[in-house]
């Protein structure tokens, strides 16, 4: 079956094709990305307005383009998925709407797809992963782990109690007066620093809980660099490659809490997956080798095309659902929260 994908929760604006075979094998027609990065730069962070209006004039071009590179009529799809929630709503909307349309027009099913589920899932598109799988989501508006146990069926076992660990990469960036996004930034500068110069906190440190805190951490650094005038080259590479060696003992450690977590409600995971955008970062990749190493678990990263935010990952997620027979009726509301884990929304946790 053939899917087409439509991402627009944040500010890239994706449309791919997907295929899924009766085999269950998946294959990636075309994966077509518009980052709306330099629209944003100049602001440090994604504005919201900007993102949408730039996803409505670039959408139709960004699906047409993803069609034409996968060689299908857009006859020949046999269903539209779209990322309905969470996001920035304008931009959801945008998507959204554009999906039903295309739906109502060709006679399809339309299929609304969580944003965090299409990441959840990614890994199954390329490496074939079996359930049940911890995911570590990593980008600049979520960090979570997830007991991902089934199609539909995920349990968040932590999250951040403040920022998101890509979001502190940005923010440690914006007062070092790196380029934004911050996460390529620091990690490029820290290549140059020594992660022992300076040693920031390692919050949540031996907590059983599988929580995240990034907020203490950045405040660290900001009082490192206050103290230094002026700053040079060499001190923004150190504070650069400390806070990066913090951030990556507070993954570890927290990913291993996780895992402990994991197997009192999943049994023993077929292996780790890393996904976010922040799943780029070599360090961090290194440091959950190492884990894996110790744990006896593969480690699976998706190519990181399919890592950032991207239209394919919604094509499949669309198509394993499809497959299931779970499709949306065209009154479906876009979401700017939605919750993988309603029992976790439900206790109020923090997304
Ligand atoms: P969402 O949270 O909805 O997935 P997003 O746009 O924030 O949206 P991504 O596009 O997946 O998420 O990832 C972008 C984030 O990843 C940014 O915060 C960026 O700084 C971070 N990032 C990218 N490369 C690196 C890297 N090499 N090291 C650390 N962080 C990185
Ligand atoms: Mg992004
Ligand atoms: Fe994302």
């Amino acid at each position: 079956m053939l899917v087409l994908g439509i991402e627009t929760t944040c500010d890239e604006t994706a449309a791919a094709v997907v295929r899924l075979d009766a085999d269950g094998e998946g294959s990636v027609l075309s994966n077509v990305v518009l980052s709306q990065v330099a629209e944003h730069a100049a602001y440090g962070g994604v504005v919201p307005e900007i993102a949408a209006r730039a996803h409505v004039e670039a959408l139709d071009h960004i699906i047409e383009r993803a069609l034409a590179e996968a060689k299908t009529p857009i006859r020949a799809l046999d269903a539209v998925a779209a990322a309905a929630g969470p996001g920035l709503i304008g931009g959801v909307i945008v998507g959204l709407t554009t999906a039903k349309a295309l739906a109502l027009v060709l006679g399809k099913p339309l299929i609304a797809v969580n944003h965090l589920e299409a990441h959840a899932l990614t890994p199954r598109l390329t490496d074939r992963v079996p359930f049940p799988y911890l995911l570590l989501l990593a980008s600049g508006g979520h960090t979570q782990l997830v007991a991902v146990r089934g199609l539909g069926d995920y349990v968040r076992l932590g999250t951040t109690i403040d920022d998101a660990i890509g979001e502190a990469f940005d923010k440690t960036a914006k007062l070092l007066s790196l380029p934004y996004p911050g996460g390529p930034a620091v990690e490029q500068a820290a290549l140059a620093g020594d992660p022992l110069r300076f040693s920031f906190p390692r919050p949540m440190q031996g907590r059983p809980e599988p929580n995240f805190s990034l907020s203490g951490l950045k405040t660290a650094v900001r009082i490192e660099a206050s103290r230094i005038a002026p700053v040079t080259d060499q001190d923004v590479a150190d504070l650069c490659a400390s806070f990066q060696a913090a951030v990556v003992d507070m993954i570890v450690d927290r990913t291993r809490a996780g895992l402990r977590r994991f197997r009192d409600v999943a049994g023993q995971p077929s292996c780790l997956v890393v996904a976010g955008g922040v799943a780029a970062n070599h360090a961090i990749r290194r440091g959950l080798q190492r884990l894996g190493a110790e744990a006896g678990l593969r480690i699976v990263t998706p190519p990181q095309a399919l890592c950032t935010d991207n239209g394919a990952m919604i094509a499949w997620a669309g198509a394993e659902r499809l497959l299931a027979g779970l499709t949306d009726g065209l009154d479906t509301s876009p979401r700017a929260r939605w919750a993988l884990d309603p029992t976790a929304a439900a206790a109020g946790k923090k997304a």
